[in-house]
């Protein structure tokens, strides 16, 4: 292994111009294939070209070899007196492709040698010290000693920023790979503090297995314009949620959390983008695509990576909010600087933020259990209603365990608020102003924690009813596709998004085949004009029944989820649902709510690969303007495995069904009917028996709203995908990864990784160790050993770790983590134009809005919705860039 990397230099200019070039629409034909300077592992250093060093290398080598033929020649010509003739060449090939001739010349010279050796060493007992020498482990085959790299400093510290950047565990495993058997465990964990062995031995694993990245292949380049219709499907690919990438990467430089822009080393330019093109090809092959040639996917990634990565935030606002307001803190905390506060201080501060926001991006929720000695943790003391016994659960446990991380969160907020009111540092009016932002922003944190907490949650109503079905049950998770814009080949921008857009409901059936393993099926109804609200997914779900029912009678009872769109979570609906199972005679045994935003997964990745395919339609020069195209559209190219269509109308007579009342009807997550007028609710999934309400006016059957398909399902597709739910090895070499925080799942295909994520179950593994989990680990193992109580083991732990084990000053309050309905939050009429405006101002001109601007603009009233709904225009914004 020649000498780390050196950092390629490139100028700041030449990227950020590559940049802009992808925004303008033509982007992909821009593009100049002209090959991109090789990359290999080995690189020597930024001013030769690598294949010039390559061969260096290996002149030098020969040279070398040659020196020491000379040296041994003389020495054993002098030893032998001139008996021996001389050693001509070193064998290079390996000894399985040389001749015979070959080989008994050089065993032949080997003989001669070591007889010359042993002859000096041992004169007389040459035969002794051979026979001792055989019987020894072969010498050839010892552990070579650890062949370390020397990092210089700088590179090093680069690789560990790259490492904290990174979005996914695979990349950081990835980066880590590059040099995990440089340091020892200790020094790893001294770059990068906390960090798990586990990660290490991953990591080391994963450097011998798959070795640190491969270089891109050379190919020929031919200088033509890109095929629109190959780099359209490339870039949908890039932009598939589940299968997001550190897509930045791609770039020669990164701008980091702190604003900060670094070089990034050679070697993980090279890496990460190869991984993304491994993926993409092994995609290709199961959908029969033919892709671009490699080198210009290399390419493509470079040009469009840092704008690719912004524009894949904002699938989960409260997560992207509450990222955002960590970095909001931080520039309060920039601006108390500037006024006078310390600037050691605030460099605690700030790395405390970081810390605190990448804990929630990572093992936040891996930490999150349903019985925990942490009340931060604890899901049961966190979701229980203080004084209800029906909704709450008794703890057989204390909460004294802190969690450092946790607290860490808190206490350096603390700090920001005693900073921002301190006397004499700040005007009256800059206080204000801070304390406002500091306010908001740390509502935004806290909602952020505990909707990761509820999201572990109400994951495990899903986990339950999966466990429960039979072959009598299904469960049918119920979506709405983000809005589909008609397509015209060759359109307009602008015509583009003048246009009324069309919903798509989603429903996947879940169903248990033989031998445990699950089915999943997706029904899409598309309409040409329709309002999306409560009559249109009872239609709905009628017909999803009706159809599932025909086709597998023995069908009973349905489990429903979806999430918490007012269509769904709604009284007219859910009062509906015992008419709707006596109709299709299958019953609705519960319906669960996700947390808002988390858990719409199965649908949201069968309405990526939806939208990639009418992309893909329309690239092969097809207009799609109406529902009927549509459905042509995905089912063109033998259409989108387990994937049904039909085209649907509401019908008329719906408009007059009545809306049943249910007041606080939102404040309940999770419903189940127990005869057809009570209804079991909880706030929490599994958090307290709950409680019972009775409805005695619930519809007739004959009062349901009903839709009309014109154009009918297709047939049910063979049930080629068999899911079993095996948690999917960490095995380091597989393409796939699991995007859900903390979990270590990876897989050979997008399908398997699908399928992990439709049905499977997380395999969760913390990527820091703390105080904390050393802690609770020993807790563990002190319970359940006799010779320590509990008493006693929390003393000698409090001892030990320096921590506060018992008795801590921090209060955290019985169901922090209970979602507060927030009740008739209507924005006004003024307000609504003028998001709106901006909305589509953002939308006609591609010039997104940008939130803080638009909140500072709506300040006036200084109200937290207004900077609420500015935020929200944004992220609609980001995720309109997604499917266009
Ligand atoms: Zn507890
Ligand atoms: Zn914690
Ligand atoms: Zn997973």
């Amino acid at each position: 292994m020649g000498p780390p990397s050196q950092p390629v230099q490139m100028s700041v200019a030449s990227t950020s111009k590559a940049t802009s070039q992808v925004s303008s629409s033509e982007s992909s034909s821009i593009i100049s294939e002209t090959p991109i300077a090789e990359i290999t592992f080995e690189s020597q250093s930024s001013s030769t070209s690598e294949g010039e060093a390559n061969i260096s290398t290996w002149v030098d080598e020969q040279h070398q070899q040659e020196q020491n033929r000379k040296a041994l020649n003389v020495a054993v010509d002098h030893i032998t007196e001139g008996r021996i003739s001389p050693l001509r060449s070193s064998l290079n090939t390996p000894w399985e492709e040389v001749t015979e001739r070959q080989r008994n010349y050089y065993l032949k010279k080997t003989r001669e040698v070591i007889a010359t050796t042993m002859s000096v060493i041992a004169p007389g007992q040459e035969s002794d010290l051979w026979r001792g020498l055989v019987q020894a482990p072969p010498f050839y085959e010892e552990e070579p000693a650890a062949k370390k790299k020397m990092w210089d400093q700088q590179t090093v510290q680069t690789l560990v920023k790259a490492y904290q950047e990174a979005d996914t565990w695979q990349t950081r495993q990835q980066i880590l790979s590059l040099f995990a058997d440089d340091y020892t465990k200790d020094e790893l964990q001294e770059l990068i503090p906390g960090l798990s062995k586990w990660r290490i031995d991953q990591a080391r694993a994963h450097a011998s297995e798959s070795g640190p990245g491969k270089p891109v292949q050379q190919q020929p380049i031919y200088r033509t314009r890109l095929n629109p219709v190959k780099t359209d499907h490339f870039l949908a690919f890039l932009t598939q949620p589940h299968l997001l990438q550190d897509v930045a990467y791609g770039t020669k430089t990164m701008k980091l959390d702190s604003g900060e822009v670094i070089t990034i080393p050679a070697a993980i330019r090279t890496i990460i983008p190869s991984r993304i093109i491994q993926q993409y090809s092994q995609y290709c092959t199961s959908a029969n695509f033919q892709p671009l040639p490699d080198r210009t996917l290399f390419k493509i990634i470079e040009v469009c990576a840092a704008r690719q990565q912004k524009s894949l935030q904002g699938l989960d606002y409260i997560s992207t909010e509450g990222a955002e307001a960590f970095d909001a803190i931080c520039s309060v905390v920039d601006s108390l600087v500037q006024n006078g506060a310390s600037a050691d201080w605030a460099k605690t501060v700030t790395h405390k933020l970081k810390e605190g926001k990448r804990y929630f991006q990572t093992d936040y929720k891996t930490h999150v259990k349903l019985e925990d000695r942490c009340g931060d943790h604890c899901i049961a003391f966190a979701l229980s209603e203080k004084g209800k016994e029906t909704l709450a659960v008794k703890c057989n446990h204390s909460h004294e365990i802190t969690c450092e991380r946790c607290v860490e969160i808190d206490s350096s907020l603390s700090e920001v608020q005693k900073m921002i009111e301190k006397e004499g540092l700040l005007t009256e009016e800059h206080k204000s102003r801070l304390c406002f932002t500091f306010e908001q922003s740390s509502s935004a944190i806290y909602s952020w924690k505990s909707h990761l907490l509820r999201a572990v949650n109400q994951d495990l109503a899903k986990q339950s009813a999966l466990q429960q079905l039979d072959k009598q049950s299904a469960l049918i998770v119920m979506d709405w596709a983000m809005k589909f814009l008609p397509l015209k080949y060759r359109e307009q921008m602008t015509d583009f998004f003048g246009k009324r857009g069309r919903s798509w409901p989603v429903s996947s059936v879940i169903t248990k085949g033989d031998e445990g393993k699950f089915d999943v099926e997706c029904f899409v109804h598309i309409f040409n004009n329709f309002r999306q609200d409560w009559s249109a997914v009872c239609a709905i779900l009628q017909s999803v029944l009706q159809t599932v029912k025909s086709e597998n009678p023995s069908l009973t009872k349905v489990f429903l989820r979806s999430d918490n769109a007012g269509c769904y979570h709604c009284a007219p609906l859910i009062l509906s649902l015992p008419a709707i199972g006596k109709k299709s005679g299958v019953s609705v045994l519960r319906s669960d709510f996700s947390d808002p935003q988390a858990g719409k997964d199965i649908c949201d990745r069968k309405i990526a690969s939806m939208k990639t395919h009418i992309r893909r339609y329309v690239n092969e020069k097809h207009d799609v303007l109406t529902a009927e195209d549509m459905k042509e559209a995905l089912e063109s190219h033998g259409g989108i495995k387990g994937c049904r269509i039909a085209v649907a109308q509401t019908d008329e007579a719906n408009k007059e069904h009545a809306r049943q009342k249910w007041e606080g009807v939102k404040s309940w997550n999770n419903f189940m009917f127990e005869t057809d007028e009570d209804i079991r609710v909880w706030r929490a999934f599994g958090v307290g028996v709950g409680e019972v309400v009775n409805f005695a006016t619930v519809p007739q059957t004959h009062d349901l709203p009903t839709l009309t398909i014109s154009a009918p399902f297709g047939p049910p597709q063979s049930r080629a995908s068999h899911i079993t739910t095996s948690a999917g090895g960490a095995t380091s070499s597989a393409l796939f990864c699991c995007p859900e925080p903390g979990c270590v799942a990876a897989f050979n295909s997008a399908n398997k990784l699908g399928d992990h994520m439709d049905v499977g179950e997380h395999h969760k593994e913390l990527e820091r160790e703390s105080t904390y989990d050393r802690i609770r680990k020993q807790w563990a193992q002190a319970v359940t050993g006799i010779a320590h109580g509990p008493g006693l083991a929390s003393q000698s732990l409090e001892e030990e770790s320096g921590v506060g084990v018992v008795g801590s000053s921090r209060v955290v309050n019985e169901g922090w983590a209970i979602r507060t309905v927030k009740g008739g939050q209507r924005m006004s009429d003024k307000m609504k134009t003028y998001l709106t405006d901006i909305f589509n101002r953002g939308a006609t001109s591609g010039q997104k809005a940008d939130a803080v601007q638009v909140a500072q603009e709506m300040q006036q009233g200084s109200r937290w919705e207004a900077v609420v709904s500015a935020k929200r225009v944004a992220h609609s914004q980001a995720d309109y860039e997604l499917f266009r």
